[in-house]
């Protein structure tokens, strides 16, 4: 997309660095950004607050000792961005243009400025450093009740959600290293673990599988598939799941208080295109130690980068480096 020929929105003033994405992450980075005096511009997407606000009650994030509202805590986040000077725009990035010259031509006398081009939905916003911290969302089943008992037995974060499964009986549905991990953790605190597999052995590491089979409280369920997720509604809770076996189509009913579907994650990073070096999954190639992507100037924090861990936490401490690694590159670029 050409920004002279295709946009008439107005340009907003060059951001020193434009942050895109409203989650921990973003929000991190802006509140460093703003403090490094460099006037961030954020756009938030359309999920202001990311992630955590389709979240209850978050136990583990430091500096709360009593469960604060995922949407509670981000909101937080937005207030102490803003005072602190970010400027939020409520757009959704399109497409980033790398040094596009009918915008920045790039002369000895006239050096680059903005080496970067924003688009927006509506707004178009040069650059000189951006930091992309638009998540991964988790990929569902797809299946009745799903979406009812979402966040009330329905999880796709056990390290999340594990803790409130004290001494009840959960299922876990995948079959890579994320579910498997996720399968060992949930026996610290459940009292059964059903893991339910569609084919009739697990792609995870062999030695993760050798770990699986030897806890006794894990019990599989191979060749099957979640049909339906039910429950009650007042209060709203998973009480059991219905199974099909694909092999015999035989339908069976499963007791249970939670189920954490383990089925991988989508990083949000379509409209990057082959902007930035991303790994077969999606996420973005990020270097050793560092915020820093395949394009200098452009930084990556968060879920989007991060396709181990995924949390709160994690995603605050790679917007806190981005947010360092951008003013260094700008110090430099001086
Ligand atoms: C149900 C649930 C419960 C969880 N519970 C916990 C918990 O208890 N503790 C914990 O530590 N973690 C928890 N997590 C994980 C945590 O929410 C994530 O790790 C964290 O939110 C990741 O932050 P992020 O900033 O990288 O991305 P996100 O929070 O996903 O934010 C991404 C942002 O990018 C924006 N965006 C996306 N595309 C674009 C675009 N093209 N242009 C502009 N903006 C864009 C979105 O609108 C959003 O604002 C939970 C997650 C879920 C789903």
């Amino acid at each position: 997309m050409d920004y002279s020929e295709n946009f008439s929105a107005d340009p907003v003033d060059i951001a020193p660095v434009l942050i895109v994405g409203a989650g921990p992450a973003g929000y991190t980075a802006a509140i460093y950004v703003a403090r490094a005096g460099l006037q961030p511009v954020l756009f938030t997407g359309a999920q202001i607050g990311g992630q955590l606000t389709q979240t209850t009650e978050v136990e583990n994030f430091p500096g709360f000792p009593d469960p604060i509202l995922g949407g509670d805590l981000v909101e937080r986040m937005r207030v102490q961005a803003e005072k602190l000077g970010t400027r939020l725009i409520f757009e959704r990035i399109l497409d980033i243009q790398n040094n596009p010259p009918s915008v920045q031509p790039q002369t000895k006398e006239t050096p680059l400025t903005a080496p970067f081009l924003c688009l927006g939905e509506k707004t178009v916003c040069p650059a000189r450093a951006v930091i992309l911290a638009t998540g991964a969302i988790a990929k569902g089943l797809n299946v009745p009740g799903e979406a009812e008992f979402h966040g009330y037995g329905v999880s796709s974060c056990a390290t999340c959600d594990g803790f409130f499964y004290r001494n009840k009986t959960v299922a876990i549905v995948g079959g890579g290293n994320t579910a498997a991990i996720d399968a060992l953790f949930l026996p610290h605190h459940a009292r059964k673990v059903f893991f339910i597999h569609r084919c009739d052995s697990l792609r995870a590491e062999k030695t993760l599988q050798e770990r699986l089979f030897k806890n006794e409280k894990i019990e599989f369920m191979w060749d099957s598939v979640v049909e339906e997720i039910c429950g009650e509604t007042n209060p709203r809770k998973v009480t059991h799941i219905l199974l099909k076996n694909v092999k015999t189509e035989k339908k069976t009913t499963l007791s249970v208080d939670g189920l954490f579907v383990a089925i991988g994650h989508s990083p949000q990073t379509d409209f990057l295109k082959d902007k930035v070096e991303r790994d077969k999954e999606g996420y973005i190639i990020r270097a050793p130690f560092s915020t820093k992507t395949s394009v200098p100037g452009i930084f990556a924090a968060g879920d989007v980068a991060d396709p181990t861990y995924k949390q709160a936490i994690t995603a605050a401490s790679l917007g806190c480096m981005a947010a360092l690694d951008a003013q260094h590159f700008l110090e430099e670029s001086l």
